[in-house]
């Protein structure tokens, strides 16, 4: 999957922290069996003496039978020295009444626990106790049924008792009822004796269940969306079984499980559609089944429709049989390979295609028919990449077929079902004057989903904490495959600003390792975030740089596939297949395990006495409390290249730093060292007042000595290290002054990003003197820059991304050339009804402009209403939900929330938008916390959209007030969403913005003073 906006949009502002280890809420069918005290308690031992028994998860259970359980081997890494987990904030910086108090009071829970947890857990049950026995474990307590009954399973995760083998998948959907009818046959080996079936359902009604001929019970736990029938005599092990499922449902209204959406075609008629989204847990909304992705299967779907509507599937359609009842039976071929059920889909629509062959795949892009026009695009960069993956994985894609569906109604950015890729339409439809930067973000998915063909479909992570085996690879193959297969959308500085802002949040306390331990539903949503991804992806770019030779990364990826070919993983299996063929034994194990067990990155400090260079490592953690240490140490393969030679790939050396510090001996003539090669590293230099000083006046003369990611890599390094309190601003505006000299887009769009983050800061705090004078500190650095800045049409990438972020910032500013501009070229395209163009990387700031007159706004509301290009209507959007009318503001953000005039799927951009603006970011603010439950309701709760949603409307407060603000209503939503990351995140990023603004408002008030 890719998260919508994770590509496109730089997010604004700092970022901030939370503990990771925040224990789930409590179900409040748990509480009666399981007092809080004794839970955690258990949960502390559990830890310990989970590992041995992981496989056998029945014994296990019938020795703990409790959901703390967990059988993943990332438990493992987690409890290892690196990860150690941040104590509870209340007991953090212990006084010595507050250790007192914490020591009396954990003294009396555990006293309290140690009663409860050898009370037999049978007194809560109806089974009743048998004898105290020393040597009989404790039997698991479970939980009641809906009906009553006891349900025979205790945890989140099902049993390996059973595993499915096929499923024979019958659905009747009925558009206009909105409902569905369906059965489920699955055919199941038993894997060790056992009384229960255990599986997956959500919102189903069951209503008919058989096994082996005779009809059977179904129980059903809902808070963990379990299914389950029971046996009186055990199955055994070795035999097979068949369960029947007959079920009705609704369609869902929301984003995911079977859904149901509709447009409004050419004609002004209402069509509607259905379609799926069932990563990560909602394969369960649409049929009874075992839905964890080590649970894999084959597949046989049928889908009944009316005439005139078509369906797809992940396989081929294989027969259409008319039915006595007037509708079409449409059978797809059984999948040739076994999959994850968060892999499966249909769709029932009355989508049109244009299709070519690619080796043995018949390639296909789908889209609304009136839309069919916008499909090239995606058709060529599709069979473009496929071809590449073919041959650089040596795997062929394995089914005959791969479809490619543009969604009208689609939250996620896209979603690799396995040969029927769905998106939305922005991110696979390209209008005929799209832009360079248009075409990146469409080519850019298609990337990304194409990898996961292979990362995630054919060797898929056993569990959720290794999500990142998913999303990591498909980011960085994303890039990589681009890189060689379409060059001219150059889309290095897309991927180098990403590693930036995945360095930016994995700053925070609140971050998490790479792989880390999943054991709610929520925690399941969260790993959808910029670790997983970014980092992820940002860690692979290290580990392949480092490797001697361009195909020992190759080699091992390759290697991993095909030994894992239809199975699952976890992060061990990949590192040990790079590892075996390592050519210099390097133990790519050893290094990169310290990368995925810990959060965080290390800050590398360079001090150096004549030709002694000494390199040392600490935790670049951010954190508004002073007392917190970390004593984690990276395996660090740090690049460096000095003046002599600074340019070239040859230029760059290597030392492996693994230990706290390291020294190296150079040439006393060597004037300067830089740091982490065109930041193909996961950390951040701090070079000292001398280097620093040393990099800046090399730059001053001449900003061709490094390269541009290395000058960009300079700039994100020294504002990061002046949010870690390490170098003053002052340090900060020295290197700016190199700027003016500057003409490539990654070290300037990196600069406006960091300064902008400030400039909002301080205008939300009202500090009107500063915000003049940090605009015209802007203007007057960056003004020649601006002015030469054309509007005409511009063909290159990285001069369109220089461009719009120089006249975006300029026009923000309201700089009088760029506003008078802007609204002559829309007003040109106005007057001209569609003949005259704004380029495509210009719209953003033209719309945006002009939407700060009334008649501008009412002009754009009304091309908002018939566009019919997706990424030119988004654009109309954001530039409506940037007006400084707080009114109209307000009736933006209800009517998204509505979803008739805005789509709901767009309401995280609204949000975000509203908020970077003075007018409405309070408004945003209130809508918020006044419609939270509608919020979670259209966005799980954890999910990436609310992820987004939290940080836009917290990110840029300051101050106390605020800050006791936003604690409240997050505290008081309890197992509404209080014990997500993203709220941990928001507090400590208001705690940093608001000691950053104590410590360096004097100093902004001096140095953009004797600046100009
Ligand atoms: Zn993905």
């Amino acid at each position: 999957m890719i998260e919508n906006s994770m590509f496109e949009e730089e997010p604004d502002v700092v970022d901030l922290a939370k503990d990771s280890t925040t224990f789930p809420a409590l179900d409040p069918d748990e509480v009666a069996y399981e007092p809080r005290s004794s839970r955690l308690l258990v949960r502390g031992l559990g830890e310990n003496d989970m590992d041995e028994d992981e496989e056998d998860c029945e014994s296990s259970a019938r020795l703990l039978g409790m959901s703390f359980m967990n059988r993943s081997s990332a438990h493992r890494s987690s409890s290892s020295p690196y990860a150690r987990q941040a104590p509870p904030r209340s007991c953090s910086r212990p006084s010595a009444r507050t250790m007192v108090v914490c020591v009396l009071f954990l003294v009396i829970v555990a006293s309290m626990t140690m009663v409860l947890y050898f009370l037999p857990g049978c007194t809560f049950t109806k089974a009743g106790c048998r004898k105290p026995n020393k040597t009989t474990p404790i039997q698991p307590v479970y939980p009641n049924s809906t009906n009553g009954e006891l349900f025979p399973w205790a945890e989140l995760r099902l049993p390996y008792s059973i595993h499915p083998i096929s499923y024979d998948l019958t659905l009747n959907p009925d558009l206009d009822d909105t409902t569905f009818t369906g059965q489920t046959v699955i055919n199941m080996t038993v894997l060790h004796n056992t009384n229960r079936i255990v599986l997956h359902g959500a919102n189903l009604n069951i209503t008919k269940a058989t096994f082996k001929a005779k009809e059977v019970t179904v129980l059903e736990y809902k808070p963990r969306q379990q299914l389950a029938v029971k046996f009186s005599e055990d199955l055994k092990a070795g035999q097979y079984c068949v369960l029947t499922l007959d079920y009705s449902a609704n369609l869902s209204h929301t984003y995911d499980g079977f859904y149901n959406s509709s447009y409004t075609d050419k004609d002004g008629n209402k069509r509607v559609l259905a379609a799926t989204q069932f990563e990560p847990l909602y394969a369960r909304k649409a049929f009874p089944c075992f839905d964890e992705p080590s649970f894999k299967a084959t597949f046989l779907i049928k889908i009944n429709r009316k005439q005139g509507y078509m369906t797809l599937s992940n396989m081929p359609k294989a027969k259409s049989t008319p039915l006595p009842n007037g509708l079409v039976q449409d059978e797809f071929e059984k999948t040739s390979v076994k999959m994850s059920t968060y892999l499966v889909a249909f769709i029932v629509s009355n989508f049109t295609p244009i299709s070519r062959n690619i080796s043995n795949t018949l390639v296909s892009v789908y889209s609304v028919p009136e839309k069919k026009e916008h499909t090239d695009y995606a058709l060529d960069t599709a069979s473009k990449l496929l071809e590449f993956y073919n041959s650089f994985f040596e795997i062929e894609y394995p089914l005959k077929k791969l479809d490619l569906v543009a969604i009208p109604d689609f939250l996620a950015g896209a979603m690799e079902n396995w040969g029927l890729i769905t998106f939305r339409e922005t991110t696979l439809l390209v209008g005929k004057e799209s832009s360079q930067l248009e075409k990146q973000v469409v080519a850019s998915v298609i990337a990304h989903e194409l990898a996961h063909q292979w990362f995630g479909n054919l060797v898929t992570m056993r569990w959720w904490n290794d999500l990142w085996l998913n999303e990591g690879f498909a980011t960085y193959m994303q890039y990589m495959s681009l890189q060689t297969v379409l060059p001219q959308l150059d889309t290095g500085n897309l991927f180098l600003s990403v590693r930036f802002r995945a360095m930016d949040k994995d700053a925070l306390n609140s971050s998490h390792a790479v792989s880390t331990e999943v054991n709610t539903s929520e925690q399941v949503e969260e790993m959808f975030d910029s670790v997983s991804y970014e980092k992820g992806a940002s860690i692979l770019l290290m580990l392949n740089t480092s490797l001697p030779g361009d195909q020992q990364f190759r080699k091992g990826i390759i290697e991993y596939l095909k030994q894992f070919s239809g199975a699952n993983t976890d992060t061990n299996d990949l590192w040990n297949s790079l590892t075996e063929v390592s050519t210099h034994h390097q133990n790519v194990s050893e290094m990169m395990n310290s990368w995925t067990s810990q959060k965080g990155f290390p800050l590398v400090t360079v001090s150096r006495n004549g030709d002694e260079v000494n390199f040392t490592q600490e935790h670049f953690l951010l954190t508004s409390e002073n007392a917190t240490h970390s004593s984690s140490l990276w395996n660090i393969p740090v690049t460096y290249v000095n003046d002599s030679c600074s340019l070239a790939p040859e230029c760059r050396q290597v030392f492996n730093l693994k230990t706290k510090s390291g020294t190296l001996k150079i040439p006393e003539s060597v004037k300067w060292l830089k740091l982490n090669y065109r930041n193909t590293g996961f950390y951040i230099v701090h070079y000292g007042n001398e280097g620093w000083t040393a990099l800046i006046d090399a730059l001053s003369k001449n900003v061709s000595v490094l390269t541009h990611e290395d000058r960009a890599s300079l700039v994100h390094n020294i504002f990061a290290l002046s949010r870690f309190g390490r170098v003053s601003f002052q340090q900060v505006l020295n290197l700016l002054n190199y700027i003016p000299g500057e003409t490539e887009s990654a070290p300037v769009t990196e600069a406006l990003l960091q300064l902008n983050r400030i400039y909002r800061l301080l205008d939300k705090r009202q500090e009107s003197g500063l915000v003049a004078r940090m605009k015209s500190y802007i203007l007057s650095h960056f003004g020649s820059l601006m002015k030469s800045q054309t509007w005409g049409e511009e063909k290159s990438v990285s001069k369109q991304e220089l461009r719009s972020a120089l006249l975006g910032m300029a026009c923000s500013l309201k700089e009088e050339n760029c506003t008078q501009q802007a609204k002559l070229l829309f007003k040109q395209y106005v007057d001209s009804n569609g003949t005259s163009r704004i380029p495509g990387d210009l719209q953003h700031v033209v719309f945006s402009v002009a939407a700060q007159s009334d008649e501008g706004w009412t002009t754009l509301l009304n091309m908002h209403a018939h566009a019919t290009y997706d990424a030119e209507k988004r654009k109309m959007l954001q530039a409506l939900a940037s007006t400084e009318d707080t009114r109209r503001l307000v009736w933006v953000l209800k009517t998204s929330l509505k979803g008739d005039i805005i789509q709901t799927q767009e309401l995280p951009l609204v949000i975000s938008t509203v908020c970077n603006g003075f007018a409405g970011y309070l408004f945003a603010w209130d809508f918020i916390q006044e419609n939270w439950d509608r919020l979670i309701e259209k966005f799980p709760v954890g999910s990436f959209a609310i992820q987004t949603i939290i940080k836009s409307a917290t990110s840029q407060f300051s101050t106390q007030a605020h800050l006791n603000q936003v604690q409240a209503f997050f505290s008081s939503l309890k197992e509404r969403g209080s014990q997500m990351r993203s709220v941990q995140e928001a507090l400590e990023t208001i705690r940093l913005n608001q000691r950053w603004m104590e410590e360096n408002l004097p100093t902004l008030r001096k140095g953009l003073y004797h600046g100009h």
